[in-house]
């Protein structure tokens, strides 16, 4: 399986956004303002490439996945995709600017080297974004929500939601599923073994081992 490296981490191809081109097309316009010539590089940005990065911090705007569909997605050039770049800056934003997710700031954070909530550090960065994210879908959207269906939005959310249940520690995480099944219905109903984490739709993300050596403790806490 095909690994990256950041400083000290390192990571799957699913950690970052693979084929698709993240970006902040308002970044894109200033890299291009007052230059002379259209050719001047546009800078892609390194922590646009991790799947858990979903607002740029300075304009408070999502970032956009981009993808021409032809062989050279996989070189990331932000020049070859200027026209849909383009395109995205005259996509309305229909939202306030938004300051990053917490969870987003701790992936960034850790990957620059400071540390977060011993918990989480202690275990592989895939792995515990991966559990922030599933955990956080099932509380924002519901058992029903399918994974591969998941805008990037819906993904900032999740986040979100998951953080703040997360960074409660493991007995917080190990209580999740009881107090879903007191709420509905009481444990062996029907819709509580639908909110279940092992058995719910996100189950196939969140129990999918990255290796052996590297499988955290949050899927054991559930
Ligand atoms: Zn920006």
């Amino acid at each position: 399986m095909c690994r990256f490296r950041l400083r000290q981490s390192e990571f799957s191809a699913e950690f970052t956004t693979g084929l698709e081109t993240r970006i902040c097309p308002y970044c894109s316009a200033e890299d291009q303002n007052g230059q002379q010539s259209l050719d001047v590089p546009m800078r892609h940005r390194r922590f646009w490439r991790l799947s858990p990065v979903c607002t740029h911090s300075r304009h408070g705007t999502f970032l956009r996945d981009i993808r021409l569909k032809k062989w050279g997605d996989q070189l990331h050039e932000l020049l070859a995709m200027r026209d849909l770049i383009e395109a995205e800056l005259l996509v309305p934003k229909n939202v306030e600017p938004k300051a990053p997710s917490p969870f987003q700031a701790y992936v960034e954070d850790r990957l620059e080297g400071h540390s977060g909530p011993s918990w989480l550090d202690g275990q592989d960065i895939h792995q515990a974004s991966r559990a922030v994210e599933m955990l956080g879908g099932l509380i924002a959207f519901g058992p029903r929500q399918k994974a591969a269906e998941m805008t990037l939005r819906k993904w900032d959310e999740a986040g979100r939601f998951g953080w703040g249940l997360v960074v409660g520690g493991e007995a917080d995480v190990a209580a999740f599923p009881k107090d879903r099944a007191r709420l509905f219905g009481g444990e062996g109903s029907v819709e509580s073994h639908r909110w279940h984490p092992e058995k719910c739709c996100y189950n196939r993300q969140l129990k999918k081992p990255i290796s052996s050596s590297q499988k955290g403790h949050l899927p054991d806490a559930l």
